[in-house]
């Protein structure tokens, strides 16, 4: 089972950080390791994600699409339909339950487009833990409605203003904080990325989603998928829809990232397409960085996908072959979002519009003969003021 006991994944993943911060990786990896054997624990967790986010989401044969691309059957698996518009919210629930139990009363986070904040703050004002967001003064001018949502939930958004204004220098700020702020403050990590144990549990909370698809479509086609198709940024909707896969050999795993305005340009996210081996955010893993070891800056009409790391984990899957990392660019992402709106009536986020423009790219025989899962990570409302006028 990996992670081993130093959270790596075959030389990925790892502890790189600060000696203040060992100590509060360790408090939570024994609280994590606690509440895994705690019954209470998954009882309360079920029972949020159930009463509270709206799961289990339906796993929905897409037969329109199926047919304009010429697939045997296309579902999608509905996380847009979670309370806050995407996946996001199963790990956040999982994490303040965490807090809650070490008795922390602060809790923060990084946020790009601020889906992630708007989920931490709506669970710490379920909760009643005080919040703290860290937004790069970029994206705060981007993505003001996610802002006010925040404001309102009772969080504080604090401007980051260092590097490139964006997500990533939001989590270093918010890394930085934790430093200082450990004894009564969590982090709640956006993503499979960052030191262990960040990794696998959140994995292990996202894990939900392919748990519910494995038993869905087995009991809709009595057998498992060929494919499932998922949107990488940090890699937290795709490996939670995989995870439940893994042993399933028959089953291929596409994570799709972000070619931007395409690889050649430099201006992209493909951290596994186009990366290299190296530490980001206290963990290493596959890295966009120039030949010098400086860290790239990424672009990505989904916001959500435009970070230059990736969760160690698809790192290893890449690495061992158990999945096969391709790429879509905004046009190709555009275009998929309004072929879902048009053909299901249903509004896609711009992230989860990579995966199922990916479809489009499959090879045509394959597709024909295949029953396929993507992950809808995330409805489109957030997306519309990007979009508007591109069409
Ligand atoms: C944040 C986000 C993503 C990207 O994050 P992952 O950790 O890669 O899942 C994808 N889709 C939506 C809707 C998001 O909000």
């Amino acid at each position: 089972m990996l992670p081993d006991r130093s959270g790596h994944f075959d030389g990925f993943g790892g502890r790189f950080v600060s000696e203040t911060l060992i100590f509060a990786l360790d408090e939570l990896e024994h609280e994590y390791a606690k509440a895994r054997h705690d019954k209470r624990f998954h009882c309360e967790f079920a029972y949020y994600l159930k009463d509270y986010a709206g799961r289990p989401t339906p796993l929905y044969f897409a037969e329109s699409l199926s047919q304009e691309l010429g697939i045997k059957r296309v579902y999608l698996k509905r996380e847009d339909l979670l309370h806050t518009g995407a996946h996001k919210i199963n790990n956040t629930l999982g994490q303040i339950l965490l807090a809650v139990r070490m008795k922390k009363p602060r809790v923060i986070a990084e946020t790009g487009a601020g889906q992630h904040g708007v989920a931490t703050a709506t669970v710490a004002a379920k909760f009643g833990l005080k919040c703290d967001i860290y937004m790069g003064e970029e994206d705060i001018k981007r993505q003001s409605l996610n802002v006010f949502r925040m404001k309102l939930l009772g969080a504080r958004v604090i401007p980051v203003t260092s590097g490139t204004k964006t997500l990533k220098d939001a989590m270093t700020e918010a890394l930085r904080d934790w430093v200082t702020n450990v004894g009564h403050t969590h982090y709640i990590i956006g993503t499979v990325a960052g030191p262990h144990p960040y990794p696998a549990m959140v994995r292990d909370f996202q894990s939900i989603i392919g748990k519910e698809a494995r038993a869905q479509i087995l009991k809709a086609e009595k057998r498992l998928p060929d494919y499932l198709v998922a949107c990488v940024g940090g890699g937290s909707n795709a490996m939670g829809l995989f995870y439940a896969f893994f042993k399933d050999k028959s089953v291929k795993f596409i994570g799709v990232e972000a070619a931007g305005k395409g690889l050649s340009t430099g201006k992209h996210a493909a951290s596994l397409v186009a990366g290299k081996p190296g530490v980001l955010h206290g963990s290493k893993s596959s890295l966009l960085q120039d030949n010098s070891g400086q860290v790239s800056n990424t672009h990505s009409v989904a916001a959500g996908l435009d970070y230059p790391g990736v969760g160690p984990e698809h790192a290893y899957y890449q690495k061992i072959g158990r999945a096969q990392y391709v790429t879509v660019n905004d046009k190709e992402a555009l275009a998929g979002f309004k072929l879902l709106s048009e053909v299901e009536g249903i509004i896609p986020a711009l992230e989860s519009s990579h995966a199922l423009s990916y479809l489009k790219k499959m090879n045509r025989a394959k597709r024909k003969n295949s029953i396929i899962i993507v992950c809808l990570s995330g409805r489109g409302d957030k997306d519309l003021g990007i979009v508007t006028g591109k069409f």
